[in-house]
């Protein structure tokens, strides 16, 4: 293998190693929150934080950031579990849940009390912000900053027993209002939040910040390094602080570049507005941006984490190109998926010199990719059809496909000339009339005379009926996270045509035992799989995973 270029993660770890900084072997964690469905950029970090335990003959932990029980739920724990398998990856018996520690991290909060680097504040949420000053403000300190160590702990004792309703106190660290960075400020460690957690139950009531239980459930775990992205970068000195002042174990955090992708958002926020306003169907619409999405639009986990490596990791954000995660996609699907015929706009063909009651069974190349994929019969009779958009009356130069006297190869079969056109009384086409030459089968004239293009087609008897789905982007603008000039929203910029769906598409009848999550090259269309939620074996519905190139014009 080439040697590749390490990121800046990979020489951190180098070093560590060198060093001897920890007596352990490289130990990262996934730290999911279950309040939504994971997106791509999730799979980026997957793969960085399952890669580099496996680069470096360590262990990762999937580990669920399980501290907002008014946003999470079970549905989500469970299809964050899929994802990560389906990308590949496996925590054997490293699953693992922030809430598991709700005991101790309040032992930490009691002990921190104790020692008066804690303490119970009464002022609301509101003026703890006004209290909390600006980047160029210094903030000013809470007038409960000095109650005593008793009545702290008698406070807290007092939220831990459920005696307060939401926002009445919050556990503070006592660090410092004046510290030029705000997270600095006296962070929150605890609020009251009388809801039930889909693993504790009732057990709590108050619940631990984000920042209170990340670091100490890394230390607890034994990470080494806790790998996040850039937002978290401000959070480091309070992460190092908590566990500096407990006396813990101190994994190193380290921040990369969040994942942008363009045509579509990221943040389980917004994708879940999109869930509940009915902008999409479900979390697992093919044109979300999810993982369930992309799997059931046909992607690979291969593909996935070819784009990942790709994309590498770095500091400084950019928006990814959607177009390079196709490109990804295109080059496995190419590799893998068996050839089919589909006609997805169908314009009826019949074969004037072909025989009434005939079949022709000809030989078609599974895939020219791999040889292994063999060979299949297609059926050839007298009443065919092809794409509406491979014939054109009165053809423009450059147009080679089918027009009238002209002749063309079918895929697979045979040389055919169109001898007339018929059309309704609107003056629409409806069919066109052809003679097919037998001397052709196969694909070339013994005269040695060319064609100029060559069209697919299904036999009409023996074709199937399907619903295609034709996808295109979620989002019509690069990047809808931003408001354009008229200050339109994000919701504004979706795609009215990011779904079209083909309800008279013709396939060849080798489709008809497809089964559910198959993928298929379409020739001359794209690929495309037969959906896992509404193909039945009486109706097949295909989606289409991508197109054959990139066709986006921006
Ligand atoms: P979101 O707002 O999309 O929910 P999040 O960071 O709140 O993102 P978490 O469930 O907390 O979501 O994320 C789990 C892990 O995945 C974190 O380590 C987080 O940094 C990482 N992650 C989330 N979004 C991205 C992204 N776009 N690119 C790379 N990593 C990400
Ligand atoms: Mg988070
Ligand atoms: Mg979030």
């Amino acid at each position: 293998d080439a040697p590749i270029s390490t990121n800046f993660i990979q020489q951190a770890i180098n070093a560590d190693n060198e060093s001897g900084r920890f007596d352990r072997r490289v130990h990262t964690r996934f730290p999911p929150e279950p309040n939504g469905y994971l997106h791509i950029g999730h799979a980026k970090s997957i793969c960085l934080n399952f890669g580099l335990a496996r680069e470096f003959d360590g262990l990762c932990n999937l580990r669920f950031d399980d501290t907002n029980p008014t946003k999470e739920s079970v549905e989500y724990v469970d299809s964050q579990k899929e994802d990560v398998r389906w990308l590949g990856f496996n925590w054997h018996d490293r699953e693992l849940y922030a809430s598991d520690y709700f005991g101790e991290l309040y032992e930490f909060a009691k002990q921190l009390v104790l020692e008066d680097k804690a303490y119970v504040d009464s002022l609301s949420q509101d003026e703890i912000r006004q209290y909390r000053g600006t980047l160029t403000q210094p903030g000013r300190e809470s007038p409960y900053r000095n109650r005593s160590v008793e009545e702290n702990i008698d406070l807290l004792e007092r939220m831990k027993a459920g005696k307060f309703p939401n926002g009445a106190h919050v556990l503070r660290a006592k660090i410092d209002m004046a510290s030029p960075n705000l997270n600095m400020r006296d962070p929150v460690m605890y609020r009251i939040l009388n809801t039930e957690h889909h693993r504790t139950g009732d057990e709590w009531c108050i619940y631990p910040m984000y920042d209170f239980a990340h670091g100490q459930s890394d230390s607890i775990e034994g990470i080494t390094h806790s790998i996040c992205t850039m937002e978290y970068e401000d959070h480091r000195p309070l992460y190092d602080w908590f566990l500096r002042e407990l006396g813990m174990y101190q994994p190193q955090q380290l921040e990369f570049a969040r994942l942008n992708l363009s045509h579509t958002v990221l943040s389980k926020r917004r994708l879940l507005r999109l869930v509940e306003g009915g902008y999409v169907n479900g979390w697992d619409d093919p044109r979300m941006p999810t993982i369930a999405g992309f799997r059931r639009r046909g992607y690979t986990p291969e593909a996935i984490r070819d784009f990942c490596d790709r994309i590498g990791v770095a500091k400084n954000a950019a928006i990814i190109d959607i177009a390079l995660l196709e490109h990804s996609l295109r080059d496995h699907l190419n590799k893998t998926a068996p050839r089919a015929m589909a006609v997805l706009r169908p314009l009826k063909v019949v074969i004037t010199n072909y025989p009434e009651d005939e079949t022709d069974w000809l030989d078609a190349v599974n895939n020219p990719e791999d040889e292994s994929a063999g060979t299949r019969k297609v059926p050839f009779s007298r009443e065919i059809y092809i794409e509406r958009d491979d014939f054109m009356e009165d053809p423009p130069r450059r147009f080679y496909r089918l027009a009238p006297g002209r002749e063309v190869r079918l895929r697979y079969g045979y040389f055919i000339t169109c001898q007339e056109v018929v059309k309704d009384e609107s003056g629409e086409v409806v069919e066109l009339r052809c003679t097919y030459d037998p001397e052709t089968r196969g694909g070339s004239a013994p005269d040695g005379r060319r064609v100029r293009a060559t069209l697919h087609w299904v036999s009409a008897a023996h074709a199937i009926e399907a619903d295609v789905r034709l996808y295109d982007h979620l989002f019509t603008q690069w990047n809808p996270d931003e408001d354009d000039e008229d200050g339109a929203d994000w919701l504004s910029f979706l795609n009215p045509e990011s779904l079209v769906t083909v309800t008279d598409a013709k396939l060849e009848p080798s489709l008809a035992d497809a089964v559910p999550g198959t993928r298929y090259q379409f020739e001359r269309q794209g690929y495309f799989c037969v959906d896992t939620r509404d193909s039945t074996p009486e109706r097949i519905v295909f989606n289409r995973t991508t197109t054959l190139r990139d066709t986006w014009a921006r």
